[in-house]
């Protein structure tokens, strides 16, 4: 079903609206990221017992333990990363898919990696029926980076790592930007946006944040 097919009942044009008041009010204010916030439906990325609840602004499970980040840190996150159209975007952490779809309507082209081959194989065929023909997704250890691929324009990470890591940072190209949260697990974390200039990167620290741990090598799920 498409967009414009989608039910426009009095119920699901509210849920919409309820949805995108809920983000504007929690600090997303950027119009490219809201419209694509609306334009991508958080009900296809959320299955079974909790996808009636996917437009209530929280974390929900998906497969293989992980989580569908809330939907206002998705658009906090976006929004600091100042996708311009031409930009190549890695994601590290393609979880639902949810993130990486967002992405793909304002990037020119998004390479999203996981360490689960599941939740790749699942979003890839998201992917494929919603047309998002400009993501590439596959397994990966994305602490490493796509080399073949890099340098980026932007970097999105959507797992905790204990430090930005080494790889991400010199796979960003110069002027390039890198949102990612930063802290041990289960403790404190804060959303840390890096910006690399010629003299070397800079460190903004945004809000902190609540993700699941950046881990090592790739999963046999
Ligand atoms: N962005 C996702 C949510 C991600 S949850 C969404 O929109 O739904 C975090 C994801 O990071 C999980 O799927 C987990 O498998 C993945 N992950 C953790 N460590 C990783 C690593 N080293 N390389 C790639 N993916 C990793």
């Amino acid at each position: 079903m498409s967009e414009n097919d989608a039910p426009q009942d009095g119920s699901a044009a509210e849920q919409k609206m309820r949805f995108l008041f809920a983000l504007r009010s929690r600090g997303v204010t950027d119009s490219r990221v809201l419209s694509a916030m609306e334009a991508v439906d958080r009900g296809l990325f959320v299955r079974g017992l909790f996808a009636e609840r996917a437009y209530e602004d929280m974390p929900l499970p998906i497969p293989c333990g992980q989580t569908i980040s809330q939907p206002s840190v998705v658009g906090i996150m976006t929004q600091a990363l100042n996708v311009q159209p031409r930009d190549t975007v890695l994601e590290v952490g393609t979880g639902s898919g949810y993130q990486a779809a967002i992405l793909a309507h304002l990037a020119r082209r998004v390479y999203t990696v996981d360490r689960h081959r599941r939740l790749v194989r699942e979003a890839q065929e998201l992917f494929r029926e919603l047309g998002l023909v400009n993501i590439v997704a596959m397994s990966a250890d994305g602490s490493f980076g796509l080399p073949e691929t890099a340098p980026f324009d932007r970097i999105i990470v959507t797992a905790a790592a204990e430090d930005p890591p080494g790889p991400l940072l010199a796979q960003l190209k110069l002027g390039g930007i890198m949102v990612v949260p930063v802290g041990q697990s289960d403790t404190v974390q804060h959303l840390i946006k890096v910006t690399r200039l010629a003299t070397g990167y800079d460190y903004e620290e945004l809000r902190p944040v609540r993700f699941v741990p950046l881990l090592e090598g790739i999963s046999s799920e």
